[in-house]
Parts: structure tokens; sequence; C-alpha cells
């Protein structure tokens, strides 16, 4: 039987119509990029049935039928662990997700009634989400590029504070002693990359963000590769010009070269081949896993935004435009892991994230880039209770701590600005990691992920 004609035409039209979405996840590791997509994939999958998404007109106007995966069209990028991440939540007792270390993806098909009827609108339409997730060390890689060695060593001479310096003590030693006109000795370099390599992981175990090069934390498939085998020399006495001319096979010349390949084989590739096919983006920000973690790793986890930030201002003569041409239209920024904190407080903690990140915030609204800032958890771990003492009630947290035990915390008040002097000495903030909660329905209970997710993709719903 033959189709009405509207129908048919409405088919056309579907086919034609740009249809197709690549958001990209990231932040630093630990901020909460899988518990993220965990839990974005799961409320797009039982939207209009068992999801609480009252902050997305589709949803909540019963017009988002749900959301199917479909197979990625990227065949070298593996595939986001969905069905790991949601049996770790489902065990007994309930797990966080085993954190993705690389680049991943995921494609859903989501289907939706648009808003508006009309002759040539379909019944039911479809869109296209692909998902990425990537480690947001990588884009602290983006600086590197406008350095050539001898700049990128002074720029990581080391930093300032006492505590992270002593975490290098020891490489900071060894290289204290090299000469960069010697024979460069392969097994030398490897071992001292490899403490140059630690002492980068000491520090982001520690809570420090800013940290290069990004790929000596999460190799992904370079683990071992001699690319990944350079380091900075910050102690450099002789002029430029002097250590430019030393001959090839000298240690300074080794390091330089695999510098410059580590910039045009590892960092370039990943903006030229990811993310600058991206349309839409969030930043995830773990701010209150830094105010839990005092002044010096706070003071970091600014340091380390501001730099990965950059990898979003689009202004004219911003490093990344006169690279390549990315064509993000949308950006969200996330404090993430709101449950942590009672809910009178998640209105400071967003003020917090726009005080953290006001210059390149200022810069992205200059630039036109569209973005919003929001509190969230993924998935939510505890619960919102009241505590009656000595006659006065006050908000508390009810939650299962990471060993198993059942507590009743009130975590702290959150400053609305960047914190001062004082608040770190009378530093009234703290809080256990808490437990995933058992989930009794098919949907994860979150906080504001329905907004999110209108940021990032409601206007392609309606
Ligand atoms: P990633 O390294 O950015 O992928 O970070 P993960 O998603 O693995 O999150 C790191 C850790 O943060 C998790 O193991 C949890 O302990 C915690 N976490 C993440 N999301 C939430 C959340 O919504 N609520 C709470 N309470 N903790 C969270």
């Amino acid at each position: 039987m033959r189709q009405p004609l509207s129908r048919e035409l409405s088919n056309l039209l579907e086919r034609g119509r740009d249809r197709q979405l690549r958001l990209a996840v990231t932040g630093l590791s630990q901020a909460g990029k899988t518990a993220f997509l965990t839990s974005l994939v799961n409320q797009l999958r039982h939207a209009g049935i068992e999801a609480r998404l009252d902050l997305l007109p589709a949803a909540r106007e019963g017009r988002l039928l749900g959301a199917q995966r479909l197979n990625q069209p990227d065949l070298g990028v593996p595939r986001f662990p969905y069905d790991p991440g949601m049996a770790a939540l489902r065990d007994t007792p309930p797990r966080w997700p085993e954190p993705t270390r690389g680049i991943s993806e995921l494609r859903l098909q989501l289907r939706y009634r648009p808003a508006r009827s009309g002759w040539l609108t379909p019944e039911i339409a479809h869109l296209t989400l692909d998902l990425f997730d990537y480690p947001g060390e990588w884009l602290l890689d983006l600086p590197l590029l406008q350095h050539d060695f001898y700049s990128w060593s002074q720029a990581q001479a080391m930093h300032e504070g006492e505590q992270r310096r002593g975490l290098f003590s020891e490489w900071l030693t060894a290289v204290a002693s090299l000469d960069p006109a010697s024979e460069a000795d392969e097994a030398q370099l490897a071992a001292l990359a490899e403490e140059y390599a630690q002492g980068l992981l000491r520090a982001k175990q520690a809570g420090f963000s800013d940290l290069q090069p990004g790929r000596f934390l999460l190799p992904g498939e370079l683990e071992g590769a001699p690319v990944l085998q350079f380091f900075p020399l910050p102690q450099l006495s002789a002029s430029k010009e002097a250590l430019e001319a030393l001959p090839a096979n000298s240690l300074y010349a080794t390091l330089a070269a695999r510098f410059r390949y580590y910039q045009q084989q590892v960092v370039k590739p990943f903006y030229r081949d990811h993310f600058r096919r991206f349309d839409r983006q969030i930043v995830l920000v773990d701010v209150l896993g830094a105010l839990n973690a005092g002044p010096e790793r706070f003071e970091d986890l600014s340091r380390a935004l501001r730099q990965l930030m950059h990898s979003f201002d689009y202004g004219k003569r911003s490093l990344l435009t006169r690279l390549f041409a990315p064509r993000i239209d949308r950006l969200a920024i996330a404090a993430t892991k709101a449950d942590h904190v009672t809910p009178d407080q998640h209105g400071h903690v967003i003020q917090l994230l726009e005080a953290l990140l006001a210059e390149p915030l200022k810069d992205l609204r200059f630039a036109n880039v569209p973005v919003k800032a929001l509190s969230l958890a993924s998935i939510r771990a505890t619960e919102a209770r009241e505590v009656t003492h000595e006659g006065k009630r006050s908000p508390a947290l009810r939650g299962t701590t990471l060993e198993g035990e059942d507590v009743l915390v009130y975590p702290g008040d959150v400053p609305a600005r960047l914190p001062s002097a004082d608040f770190w000495q009378q530093q009234g903030f703290d809080f256990p990691g808490f437990r995933p909660m058992q989930s009794h329905s098919e949907a994860l209970d979150h906080i504001r992920m329905d907004a999110a997710i209108d940021w990032l993709i409601g206007d392609k719903l309606t």
C-alpha cells in the first residue's frame, strides 16, 4: 500500500535534516566523567519511563520516548563501558564504575515527538547522539604547542609550592647534575622520564592538577613508548643558541626531538581528529573535592582549569583558532558531586565554580561561545535530612562511606567566593567519600542531570 503523501514528504524531510550531534564530556581525572556519562546514557534510555527529568521539557511533556544504542561510526575509538559501569552500580554492595582512562565513545539514537505539529513535521523524530569521553589532562597539553623545548623547560621550572617540589625531589636532584651537551644515554633518559612520570602521578594523587605532559598521567596506548621518554630541563644555564647548536646525539637535542615528536604526533592529532569535530561539550570540575583537599591543591586546580579552558577560547587570536577551526557551539561547565553538600549550599557551589573560572568565562562570553555553569550529582549517593539539636533544626546528609559505615554528617558551608586565608584557617569543610546507593529503580537517582541534558541537547528535541 502506498504511504500517504504527507508521510512520504516528512520522511524525506527527516533524512535531509541535520539530526546528529557530537557531545563530548571532559574533566580532570576523578572529576566524575565516567559517572556522568553512565548516568547520562541511563537517564536517556529510561526517559519517558522511570527517569526523573522534569527540567528537560521534552521529558516533562512526555515527548522524549527513549534511546537505543547503535554501533558507533569511529572504529578506532574504544566503546564507552556502559554495561560494566551499570553492573558495578547494581552490585551488592554497589560500587562506582571503573574510570575510563582514554577517549571512548557511545552512539545513541533518541526517539522523540516534536513539540510543534504541522504538515511537514514528522510524528516521531530521531536524533543521533554521539557521546565522547576523554581526559581533561589531554587539554593541558594545548599550551605545550606554543613552546619549543627550551621555553617549555623554562615554563616547567618547578612550581613554587613546597609540597609539590617535595614530590619531585629525587628527580630534581638527578636532572640538576645532567650536562645538556653530553651524549644521550637511552637507559638514563628512560629511567629519568619514568621518575618524572612517577612525580607527576604522585602529584596527581596528592590532588594537584596542573601537570604536563598530560599523556604521562594517562598514556593510553602509548604506555612505555619512547615518545613519552622525555622531561623538561628546568635548570638550563647556557643560552638557547648554544643549546640548539649541540649535535643531534646530545642529551639536549634528543630531549628536544622527542618533545617535538610528542607535539606533532600526539597532541596535534587529538585536536585535529577528535576535538575539532565535537559540537558540544561539558567540562566537569570536582570543586568540592578540591575544597576538601586544602589551599595548595585548590590553587593548583584553579591554575589547571585556566589552562584547560584555553581549548575552548575561540577568540580570533587564540592558539586553537590558528591551528584548527573548532565548531563547539555550546558549552557547559559543571561542578560535580553536589550530593556531597546539603541542598542549601548548592547555590554557593555554582558561585564558587563561577569565581574559580571567572577569567575563562569572561573570555568565552567575549568570544560569543554560549556557556552555562551548573552544579549536579550524576549519581546521587546521599539523602538530604534535617537534624534537631537543642531545639535547632539544621540540614545534614545521610550516606554510607566507601568503607561501609552509615553516617549522618554536615560537611560544612561552601564559600560563595574564592576562599580566603581565613576560610582555610577555620576550615569547616570535611566530607568522606560515599558509596553509591542501592537503586530500586531502573533509572539512577541524580541531582540536576536534567538541567545539564536540557542545556546540552534540549534545543534539538523541539
Ligand atoms: P573520572 O576519572 O572523571 O571518570 O571520574 P569518575 O566518574 O570515575 O568519578 C571519580 C569518583 O568520584 C567516583 O569513584 C566516585 O567516588 C565519585 N563520584 C563521581 N560522581 C559522583 C556523584 O555524582 N556523587 C558522589 N557522591 N560521588 C561521585
